[in-house]
């Protein structure tokens, strides 16, 4: 009898630890930074939880979210698009979150109104530009890259990239169609190489002269400058950081989150939670702005130093959902002006 009861008891104990009181949580993430195991470790240290991650590009995780339906292990979904999210959930993958630490943690600035997914960081994709062949009076917006004067001179990555593809819908999305297709296709003319390579090799092909002018996001110019690399350092050091669209009645620069949704079929929800309310805790954010150089969202911490130095900005302030919203219209535009 005693050993029934001790069994009963067991499969009792196993069962209701099988939701919340499991030590893990499982995360699908886009992200492809140094500073991320690092993120999960200190979570781990401080919670006992076990940070899971498989990491594939978003509609790969997408796409495994949707065959694997109410049998997914997944918990939390990161993005470094908030295209990606938006699509997320428009598939009916994600549920809402509530948590009033995330609520105090996250300004509203960059928040999800509908409260399916929050951010962890920001980032904004700039202009850089050549210390010895431009000056800084030369460049104002996005827009101005169509001009003649930039010919052969602009260098940007291929447009399969979701990070190009979000500047693509904001301008969509600020200015229309028609308009994103003229400048697009102003723009490709003035470009100096075919795209290729990544936001860092085009600050190379900067330093090494092959082009005037680079798209890129703001972080990887962190990176570059804090690389123990000769090659990187040089890159970094052979550009300015130019924040565009700053004017009264233009749109703001170009800004995009990483995020993170969750999963509509959590396991572990509780544990997702945390971990969400860890990540934009002041001691993560601090550890993301100076490992990553990527923007906090929580207006306690301040950017790194480096990231400092270039100034303050106005970011664009469109609903960020948006650049889920106008994607398969961004996508044809490139198609259409011949941005490979
Ligand atoms: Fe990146």
């Amino acid at each position: 009898m005693k050993s029934l009861i001790k069994y009963v008891l067991i499969v009792f104990f196993s069962i209701s630890c099988n939701d919340k009181n499991t030590l893990e949580v499982n995360l699908y993430s886009q992200r492809h930074y140094a500073v991320d195991q690092k993120q999960y470790e200190n979570f781990e240290k401080l919670t006992g939880i076990k940070v899971n991650v498989v990491k594939a590009n978003a509609d790969e995780l997408i796409e495994r979210l949707k065959n694997e339906g109410d049998m997914s292990p997944a918990d939390l979904f990161i993005t470094v698009d908030a295209g990606k999210l938006f699509r997320a959930k428009d598939l009916d993958l994600l549920q809402k979150i509530n948590s009033e630490v995330i609520e105090k943690n996250v300004g509203d600035v960059f928040k999800d109104k509908d409260g399916y997914w929050t951010p962890i960081t920001y980032r904004a994709r700039i202009i850089v530009y050549s210390n010895e062949r431009v000056k800084k009076e030369e460049l104002s917006t996005y827009e101005d890259l169509g001009d003649e004067k930039w010919k052969n001179r602009i260098l940007v990555r291929s447009s399969s990239n979701a990070y190009n593809q979000a500047l693509m819908s904001s301008i969509v999305a600020n200015k229309g169609v028609e308009y994103a297709k003229k400048w697009s296709y102003d723009l490709v003319k003035n470009f100096a190489r075919d795209p290729k390579g990544s936001d860092r090799d085009q600050v190379k092909a900067i330093a090494a002269g092959q082009g005037d002018l680079a798209i890129v996001n703001s972080y990887y110019i962190g990176l570059l400058l804090s690389s123990k690399n000769e090659e990187e350092l040089n890159a970094g050091n052979s550009v300015s950081v130019f924040f565009p669209n700053q004017g009264e009645d233009q749109s703001g620069s170009h800004i995009n989150i990483s995020a993170i949704g969750l999963a509509k079929h959590s396991p572990n929800k509780s544990n997702a939670i945390k971990l969400m309310e860890y990540l934009t805790s002041e001691e993560a954010q601090k550890v993301y702005v100076n490992t990553s150089y990527e923007y906090p969202v929580n207006s306690k911490v301040e950017p790194s130093d480096i990231v400092k130095k270039w100034g303050e900005f106005r970011p664009d302030s469109l609903d960020l959902n948006l650049l889920g919203k106008y994607r398969n219209e961004a996508i044809l535009v490139f198609d259409k002006t011949g941005w490979k």
